[in-house]
This record gives C-alpha cells, structure tokens and sequence, in this order.
C-alpha cells in the first residue's frame, strides 16, 4: 500500500486498496470499476438523504455563491441565525440555546465544558465529574473517551491517562419493557444506588437516550429515561443527551427523547443534522443554563472552534430539515421499521445471539465477532456495503432507500449467517 492516507481504526498492515468511490445516488455507492454498493450504513449513519440529493445539492451550490465561511466571533451571518431558530423550533420545548462546533465529539466537550462551568458559576466547587453509563461511545477526543464504556476495547489502551469518571451499569430492560418488569426494576435500582453514591461530585449525567448504538446498540427502555430525569432533578444534577447518533429519526421519533418524553438540560446532534453533507454539531441548552452564563463577561462560555456556524454547513443543515420535514421522513422511516421487523423479528441461525430492530436500526448479534470475519467481502461480493462492530451486524440506512433495497440488504446480513 504506498498512499500516505491513514485511515480509521485499521491496522495498516497488509492493508489491501479500499475500492475507490467516485460518487453516489441516493442509496448507491458508486465505484471507479463500474460496481455499484448498496450502503446499509449511510455513511456512519450520517447521510440521511443518502448521496447527491438534488435539494442538498442544490441549497449548497448557492451558499457557496454567497458565503462559505466566517468567523463567528463579533460577526454573525444568516444561516447560523436561522438554522439556531430552526433547531430550537423542531427540538423538545425548553431547549432554547444554541452553541454550534464542528464534529459530534466537540458537540460532546462543549455539552461537558457548558455542564462543569455552570456548575462552578453556581458555586458548585465539587461537581467536576460526570456520569456516564457502561456500553456508552460519546466520540474519539480524549473528554469525550473519558465518557465512553471503560472496559469496552477502544480506549481502553489510554484509561490510565483519561479524566475518571464515575459509571452507571447499562440499562437490560427492553424498549418494551413493562413498568413491572422485574429487570427493569433491578436497573432502576442500580440507578438509584449509583446517584446516592456519586451525586454530590456529579456536574451533570450523560447518555444516549433508548439507544446505545457504538457501544453495542443497546435498545433500552424509555421509563429508564424518566428516573435518570428524576434523579437529577433530586440530585441538582444537569442531564445531557447524546443525539448525535439517535437525532434525526434514527430511532422512529425525530429525536429519541421524545418518546420518552424526557427532556434534557443539554441536548448534543450531530450526524443527520446536515443529512451527512459536512461536519456540524448543535449543543441546545436550556434558558436555566444559559442564565447560568448571564452576567458580566467573567461568567462568558469559553469555547468556539475555528469553524463553528460554518455557513455552508448550516445552510446543508437547513436543507436537511426542510427535505425531512416536506417529505415525510417519519413515515419514511415507518416503513422501514416495519420492513426491518419483518425481515429480522423471526430469524435464527447457527451464530446469531439476538436480533433487534428500533426505527431505521436493525442489528444481528453474532456469538462472537471471530464470527463475522467474513462478512464484509461476503457482502461486497453482493453488492452491499455492510460492516459489523464488534460482534454485531447492524444496517443504519439512509431514509431514502427503498423498502426492497432494504430487504436486498436484510437477506444479505441473514444469508452471512445461513452460508459460513
Ligand atoms: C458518532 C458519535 C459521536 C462522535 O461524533 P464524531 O462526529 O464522530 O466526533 C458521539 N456520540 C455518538 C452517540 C455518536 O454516535
């Protein structure tokens, strides 16, 4: 391999060429030898429109006729004012301040920075600390490692040189966990046990809400969510939700919290926001927080990349919502579900543990990830671009796709296991 590329979480060793992409069209990946892939993962589940769709394409060839980028300290621009308006609109009621950054992760630094300088502001000296939840990825930056699943293999090589933060076990009771249902009682006990121990050093509680999707797509109950809103409230402990990867109708809802009808302090979306298009992070707080901040300019928010409210990708990210919003993206992805359940609900084969489906998520557990070696060539071979993590086989695909494409790559993840 001679390019100097380095590419992510690959050993570069014996690395043979990726193939080479030189476009795409809604679903489709294009190849430079003519092959066409079928992509099950919307590109890190970001490209929600799936590639080149004419209304991105479009919003975006005019923003860069415009303006294509500007500080946003001491100047503003249209697009960062509107998309800020926007977002406050579509996300539950109460989130009222929006701080833009660039990628997820910063999403994420910014949500715990906004969390441990509130908290110091409110002469808080203690609460330095979060808690996070076991089986949780909150991004690669090292704040946002400190947070993830500390016995999960990423990071577990720099555990000794990351912040310490205190964890909470992962919630076990299903989405559709019954408000009796003994496991759930016993998580909500471990909860409890875990709040009266750590609060009084706790700046804030961080979590994906119902669906834990990079530290092993833990599909959890929402009642689980009304108690972590429940104890922080009695602990004086602020709650952030890490959207990044459940935003935008990945879960079924337009944003997951919904349907637990919880809403945070802080709120973190990245990924869909701007159907994938470019790099944007929103970290929505509510007005109690920004209050927080109000006041002479010792008690200002200390952050802002380079590249915070990029005008292009703010106005990618007002053409996402609008396509969502105008072509009904939520029966979209309806469909799909229904698709996904049919297609996975039911299936058994020698190697698969568990299967589970939430909005356009659909994943196969295999025994062991030794298990799915084979699957990404097995796939190629296809036509689908398909990647398991860990031992799980997951399709996360742009809304676009077809419910027939979909079950092209259903019968692809199921077939792995029906073949090898
Ligand atoms: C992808 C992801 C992140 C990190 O976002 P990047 O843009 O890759 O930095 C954080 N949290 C969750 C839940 C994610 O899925």
């Amino acid at each position: 391999m001679s390019s100097p590329l380095w590419y992510p979480y690959t050993q570069m060793q014996n690395l043979p060429e990726p193939p080479l992409v030189t476009g795409g069209e809604g679903p489709w990946i294009h190849l430079a030898d003519g092959r066409k892939l079928l992509d099950a993962t919307s590109a890190w589940w970001c490209l929600i429109h799936g590639y080149r769709h004419p209304k991105m394409d479009a919003a975006l060839h005019q923003q860069v006729d415009q303006l294509s980028h500007v500080m946003l300290g001491g100047l503003t621009h249209q697009p960062a004012l509107q998309l800020a308006e926007k977002l406050v609109g579509i996300t539950p009621e109460g989130l009222d301040r929006v701080f833009f950054s660039d990628s997820g992760s910063v999403g994420i630094e910014v949500a715990m920075k906004m969390a441990v300088q509130y908290q110091l502001q409110q002469g808080q000296q203690k609460r330095t600390q979060l808690m996070a939840v076991m089986r949780a990825y909150h991004g690669d930056t090292s704040g946002c490692m400190a947070l993830c699943d500390p016995e999960e293999g990423m990071h577990q090589l720099f555990s000794g040189w990351l912040q310490q933060h205190p964890f909470t076990p992962a919630p076990r009771a299903g989405f559709n966990a019954s408000p009796d249902d003994p496991l759930l009682l016993e998580d909500l006990e471990l909860l409890r046990a875990s709040f009266a121990q750590q609060h009084t050093h706790l700046a804030a509680f961080i979590v994906e809400p119902l669906l834990q999707a990079a530290g092993g797509f833990n599909m959890y109950s929402p009642l689980w969510l009304r108690e972590v809103r429940r104890l922080c409230d009695q602990y004086g402990v602020l709650l952030i939700f890490d959207e990044i990867a459940t935003g935008f109708g990945r879960t079924g809802s337009l944003f997951a919290c919904e349907q637990a009808e919880v809403t945070p302090d802080i709120l973190v979306i990245s990924k869909g926001l701007t159907g994938g298009y470019l790099g944007l992070a929103a970290t929505l707080a509510s007005e109690a927080v920004f209050e927080g901040f109000y006041g002479d300019a010792s008690r200002a928010f200390m952050h802002g990349p380079t590249f915070m409210g990029n005008p292009l990708a703010c106005a990618a990210a007002l053409a996402s919502i609008s396509i969502f919003e105008e072509e009904n993206y939520l029966d979209k992805i309806a469909r799909l579900n229904q698709v996904l359940h049919e297609e996975l609900d039911d299936f058994t084969a020698p190697g698969v543990e568990s299967t589970r489906v939430l909005g356009a998520t659909g994943v196969l557990e295999a025994s062991s990830p030794e298990r799915l070696k084979g699957l990404k060539s097995y796939a190629l071979d296809q036509g689908v671009w398909l990647r398991s993590f860990g031992s799980y086989v997951y399709t996360m695909p742009s809304y676009v796709i077809q419910p027939e494409q979909l079950r092209e790559i259903t019968q692809v993840m199921k077939g792995y296991f029906e073949t090898s």
